[in-house]
């Protein structure tokens, strides 16, 4: 059937992508311990019970003293103990008195200011030391709660913990935290055409690429991903495979092929007329590749199923505009689109007018502007397109960009594009 048919009139991206967002809320909150939380999205306020420092500390090797002693530089004190990292503050200091003190260790009661070792004198029995500056109270002391004082927010529910989060919990005292788990994805290939990895191919039949390039996504991204192998065009075999999906836990299927038109699309005959669903989008997208999509959220069992189209770069792109920004929604993220940039075209790129938005694998090279020229030759079949590709070109539709034109590329790889 042509693309322009006039009963399938193509949705605006933008409508799609509003369509399989709406359905997506973030997961049910649940308590992990500090170190499962790496990456994940807060589910609420943290505020300290605890101060950071407890208790005060000295900020260098040397000798606490009293301020009150230290007003001009030359005074000499009596060396009356020390302490060290990790010890107890036994001494109490009185006047014309000094501690030995190594960075970390508890300040005596009595001290008020610490004198870096380097500016002090020791005399030759050790008894007395010779502070060589003056010294204000509170110089060199780390206070109790200086960094964090009890109240104080640590973590912001929806801010995404991060390895300092982690630390600062943990400094805390904090075993738990309340966290948005990441949605499990079953990934899932069908097509009668397809053979495993170590079958021959050739006489009609490929190797099945789509699914370790979209486990390879899913675990890039840190979602648990679980391989639901493959299936024929066969719809009975397909709702099979979603069961068991469901049974495995998995919040999300993201199935490849068998969604446009033709005499053995399975996968849009069963989720359209098999499964009953609370939203339903079988449409086809005013975007190259990646034309043809649905997306159900099934009823029983609960389940967001995503029926991506099966050429490999289509599928790619399909994961890009509505499956990850789908699952980051669910994981309680509040930007979910890929960052765009301007770039200038480092080459003609043209195209036809169609009615679709075109995007095009394109390398991104740093700079002001960035540089952007296609990564392989364009065409939903062409996965090598993708092995250099930082992002996607988004061509409106038109006659493409000339030379040296602004080009809005969706970046994937935000590190190559700053140059890292
Ligand atoms: P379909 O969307 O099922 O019409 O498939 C479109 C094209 O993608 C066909 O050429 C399929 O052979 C190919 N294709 C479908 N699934 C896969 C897959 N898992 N790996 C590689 N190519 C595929
Ligand atoms: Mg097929």
């Amino acid at each position: 059937m042509s693309h322009d048919d006039p009963e399938r009139p193509l949705v605006e991206l933008a409508a799609a992508q509003t369509k399989v967002l709406d359905a997506c809320a973030p997961l049910a909150p649940v308590v992990v311990p500090v170190t499962a939380a790496l990456g994940l999205v807060a589910a609420a306020d943290v505020r300290s019970r605890a101060a950071l420092p407890a208790f005060a500390n000295s900020a260098m090797d040397g000798y606490a003293v009293r301020a009150a002693d230290c007003t001009d530089p030359g005074v000499t004190l009596e060396v009356v103990g020390a302490v060290m990292a990790g010890e107890r503050a036994t001494a109490v200091l009185g006047a014309g008195q000094a501690v030995r003190i190594m960075t970390g260790a508890p300040v005596p009661d009595g001290a008020d200011a610490v004198c870096p070792v380097e500016q002090t004198t020791l005399t030759i029995d050790g008894a007395k030391v010779v502070v060589g500056t003056a010294l204000r109270a509170g110089r060199h002391v780390r206070r109790p709660g200086e960094d964090v004082a009890v109240g104080d927010m640590v973590l912001h529910a929806g801010d995404r913990v991060g390895p300092a989060h982690v630390g600062l919990l943990h400094g805390l005292g904090e075993d738990e935290v309340a966290v948005v788990p990441r949605p499990r994805v079953g990934v899932l290939s069908t097509g009668d055409e397809l053979v495993g990895e170590r079958d021959g191919a050739g006489s009609g039949r490929i190797r099945d690429t789509n699914r370790a390039t979209l486990l390879g996504l899913l675990t890039g991204d840190g979602f648990p991903a679980v391989d639901l192998g493959r299936v024929g065009d066969d719809e009975d075999a397909y709702l099979a495979a979603l069961r068991a999906a469901a049974s495995a836990g998995c919040d999300v299927v993201c199935s490849t092929g068998g969604v446009s038109f033709g005499d053995r699309d399975a996968v849009r005959a069963a989720l359209t007329s098999r499964v009953a669903t609370r939203v339903l989008a079988a449409t086809e997208v005013a975007i190259k590749p990646g034309k043809p999509q649905v997306f159900a959220v099934l009823t029983d069992p609960e389940l967001r199923v995503f029926g991506l189209p099966g050429n490999p770069v289509a599928a790619v792109v399909s994961w890009e505009l509505f499956v990850r920004p789908a699952l980051r929604t669910m994981a309680g993220l509040a930007a979910v689109h890929r960052p765009r940039v301007a770039a200038s075209a480092g080459v003609p790129m043209p195209r036809r007018r169609d009615g679709k938005i075109h995007l095009v694998p394109v390398s991104i090279h740093p700079g002001a502007p960035p540089v952007c020229e296609p990564s392989g030759r364009f065409g939903s079949h062409i996965l090598s397109s993708l092995l250099a590709a930082d992002g996607f070109a988004v061509l409106p539709d038109g006659d493409g960009a000339e030379e040296g034109a602004t080009v809005e590329c969706m970046v994937t790889r935000p590190d190559a594009v700053l140059g890292a």
